[in-house]
């Protein structure tokens, strides 16, 4: 059972959240203080964050940086009244891996923690017997550590430069536009105006091999 943690400083939407994860079948705790969001996430086993933008101390993005910087990797989903395309790349950067513009539907926030905890398995997409990797010119993505494997060699990877390898890996030899992996692995349907996809791309290539991830100019990327 996944333990998700909420840090929401309004008590309407913060028991509207714990009660729709409980009737998911999901486990949460609760915060109001971004301070203490941050020691809690920093210390405890949470699978993944809802963090909400305004709070009374600390605001959600100072908190992302605490995180982040603590060596955190848990999924975070931010919540925001403020949908201006600024506050969304300032949270893309710092780390968050989605965003929910305020009012959402708990049906919305629900569909997105399930893909960021990938509790369903995507269809249609093959996977290896077992399901628990997926592997292409001596790179493995190992689904159970969240880890991969470059010949032979065992590489950390954030969650966000996991779920992006995982893409390459998903579609090989194919070239993938900024725009689809934008939508793919942070979720956003936009163009933020952001070289956020070209900074992780230059991550994975020092972790995983300069030489895997091609430019192709004009169009995106390829993994060869
Ligand atoms: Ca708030």
């Amino acid at each position: 059972m996944s333990t998700i943690l909420i840090v929401e400083d309004e008590v309407r939407i913060a028991s509207f959240i714990a009660k729709g994860l409980k009737a998911a079948g999901f486990t949460s705790e609760s915060t109001a203080s971004g301070e203490e969001a941050a020691l809690l996430a920093t210390h405890g086993e949470f699978d993944l964050i809802i963090l909400d933008v305004g709070l009374p101390d600390i605001d959600g993005f100072e908190v992302l940086e605490r995180i982040r910087g603590q060596g955190v990797t848990a999924p975070v989903i931010m919540l925001t009244a403020r949908s201006s395309v600024t506050d969304r790349v300032a949270g893309l950067e710092g780390g968050a891996d989605d965003y929910m513009p305020k009012p959402f539907s708990f049906e919305e926030l629900l569909a997105r923690i399930r893909v960021r905890l990938r509790s369903e398995p995507a269809q249609g997409i093959y996977q290896e017997p077992g399901g628990t990797s997926l592997s292409h010119n001596g790179l493995v993505l190992d689904f159970l550590t969240r880890r991969a494997q470059v010949d032979g060699q065992w590489v950390d990877l954030s969650a966000r430069e996991f779920t992006l390898a995982e893409m390459f890996l998903r579609h090989p030899q194919q070239v993938l536009s900024r725009e689809q992996l934008l939508s793919a692995v942070w979720g956003i349907d936009f163009d933020p105006g952001s070289n956020v996809v070209d900074v992780y791309v230059s991550y994975l290539r020092n972790k995983l091999g300069k030489e895997r991830f091609e430019t192709v100019r004009g169009m995106g990327y390829r993994l060869r």
